[in-house]
């Protein structure tokens, strides 16, 4: 587990066959969210390199970061969700399930996912803990866009 105040720097690359939101959440769960779609460009960036049109996709089903991308945009399929003992609810385990793999220069997720739509507003603010995006007022803009 890394620091919070010190993951800006590291980065990840996604491993062979691995799809995007396996990546994604792997990449949040161990690095963290800065409230942009970082992980999800990075994906595209090194494995398909054309696709940009897969951010924006994800961008508009997902909301605004990494970490909504996989919690609100996409869920994990029932077979890999676990039920939680207290509540009897379905929810994510604890550690994710390695990547079921897709072919190399895919940008779809596996088969561990499954999409959904954004949910209620009042389920939006569960957002992942380990986003620090702009929700401080810090306005986040496209890098190299004037
Ligand atoms: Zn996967
Ligand atoms: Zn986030």
């Amino acid at each position: 587990m890394v620091d919070d105040a010190s993951g800006a720097q590291h980065v990840l690359d996604p491993q062979e066959g691995e799809c995007v939101l396996c990546f994604v959440a792997r990449a949040v769960d161990e690095l963290g969210c800065d409230g942009t779609l970082r992980w999800a460009e990075r994906f595209v960036l090194v494995r398909v390199p054309p696709a940009t049109g897969v951010v924006r996709r994800l961008r508009q089903g997902a909301g605004e970061c990494d970490c909504t991308v996989v919690d609100r945009g996409h869920t994990l399929v029932r077979e890999q969700l676990v039920r939680d003992v207290h509540t009897d609810e379905l929810m994510l385990p604890e550690r994710m399930p390695p990547c079921a793999g897709v072919r190399r220069t895919s940008a779809r997720p596996c088969r561990h996912w499954r999409r959904v739509g954004v949910r209620e507003p009042s389920d939006v603010a569960s957002r992942s803990p380990r986003c620090r995006g702009r929700h401080e007022g810090e306005p986040t803009g496209p890098v190299g866009v004037p």
